[in-house]
């Protein structure tokens, strides 16, 4: 059995439905502080099978070890449960340090007490902050982080290392970059509280008309169309790489051990190609406008993705027309079902 944390949300849900065709047995923890009960459902109606569930904030460590003593199955752990907007955590950084760090520091703990050493941890791209270089490999420098969010994903890190350095710990530390899309039956994907954070998101919405126009932040960048470039990953690409993890750990990895992995497509796609790819796929012209430089955002970062390849076996399938695609496919589902 998988214990996935965080596993009604957005990367969890796919990452719940893909362990599940592969027939594995996944336990979930969620607050539902950032998703729904309902997300079940739909995992259920994708797969056949419910997963099993237990409402629970990572922060309660004495429910969090009820949990292991109730499931002696657990084998591995993927710990996506977090705090994940960048401008809330500039508003509340003891909240996001306290969130993301004591969940996962009890949740080592507790693993350590149960025996139970796989980990698959959620860090990001955005630990290489303005990279010097592109493609970024796993050892290009980390720079200071630009908001207390990308703090907790170093700080995170280094609980990891620190650990598995004295204990039996086995981990992957994967490192998204940008994740976007959603599952091919448009039953789940990404759902923003508020106006959306991400590129996509914000796209899609306002095909639909629930904005009335996107913004770009900067059209004088030095990139081929002066608009910021990122490495984009449909999140089904994304959700494999974790069961290529999980299957890493449990087979190849040594006791005390943590591999870090960057997880992208090694492309590096600007905002104006996103937009003219949303228009491609859905028909949609949208209503854009180019405005002045965001603050804290970074130019251009994109993976150099050999090592997911050699290490875990790992490719991304889907290219990003898919992506943009199963998106819109979502934006419906969400409009015609008030999501
Ligand atoms: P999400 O908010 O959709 O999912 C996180 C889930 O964790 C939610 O269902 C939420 O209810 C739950 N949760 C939050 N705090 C909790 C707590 N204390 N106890 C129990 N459950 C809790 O986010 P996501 O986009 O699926 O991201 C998953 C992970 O990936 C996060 O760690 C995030 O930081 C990381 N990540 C995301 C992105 C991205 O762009 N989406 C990029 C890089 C890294």
């Amino acid at each position: 059995m998988i214990l996935v944390t965080g596993g009604t949300g957005y990367i969890g849900s796919h990452t719940v439905v893909e362990l599940q065709n592969i027939g594995k047995e996944v336990l979930i923890i969620d607050d539902l502080s950032n998703s729904s009960f309902e997300v079940l459902d739909r995992i259920e109606s994708i797969t056949g099978k419910r997963p099993s569930f237990v409402e629970l904030n990572m922060a309660d460590r004495a429910g969090l070890q009820k949990v292991f003593d109730d499931h002696p199955q657990i084998e591995g752990v993927i710990h996506f449960a977090a705090k994940k907007a960048v401008g809330e955590s500039v508003e509340h950084p003891l909240m996001y340090y306290r969130v993301n760090l004591v969940s996962l520091i009890n949740l080592l703990e507790v693993m350590s007490a149960k025996g139970v050493n796989d980990l698959v941890f959620s860090s990001s791209c955005s630990v290489y902050g303005e990279p010097d270089e592109c493609p970024v490999t796993e050892s290009t420098p980390i720079k200071v982080a630009n908001s207390p969010y990308g703090n907790t994903k170093q700080i995170c890190e280094e609980i990891i290392h620190d650990t598995a350095h004295v204990s039996n710990l086995k981990a992957v530390c994967l490192r998204y970059f940008n994740p976007t899309g959603a599952h091919e039956s448009g039953k789940i994907g990404e759902l923003p509280i508020g106006v959306p954070s991400n590129l996509v998101p914000f796209i899609t919405q306002t095909g639909i008309g629930k904005r009335e126009q996107l913004t770009i932040y900067g059209g004088d960048y030095p990139t081929s169309d002066g608009t910021c470039v990122r490495d984009y990953i449909h999140v089904v690409d994304l959700a494999n790489a974790h069961l290529k993890a999980i299957d890493y750990l449990s087979v190849k990895a040594d006791k005390g051990s943590v591999e870090t992995v960057n997880v992208g497509t090694g492309n590096g796609i600007s905002v104006l190609e996103m937009v003219n790819a949303f228009k491609q796929a859905s028909g949609v012209d949208l209503n854009y406008t180019i405005g002045p430089r965001r603050e804290g955002d970074v130019i251009t970062v994109f993976a150099d993705t050999s090592k997911a390849n050699e290490v875990l076996g790992w490719k991304a399938q889907h290219d990003l027309n898919d992506m943009i695609s199963s998106a819109w496919k979502w934006e419906q589902t969400i409009k015609e079902k008030s999501l």
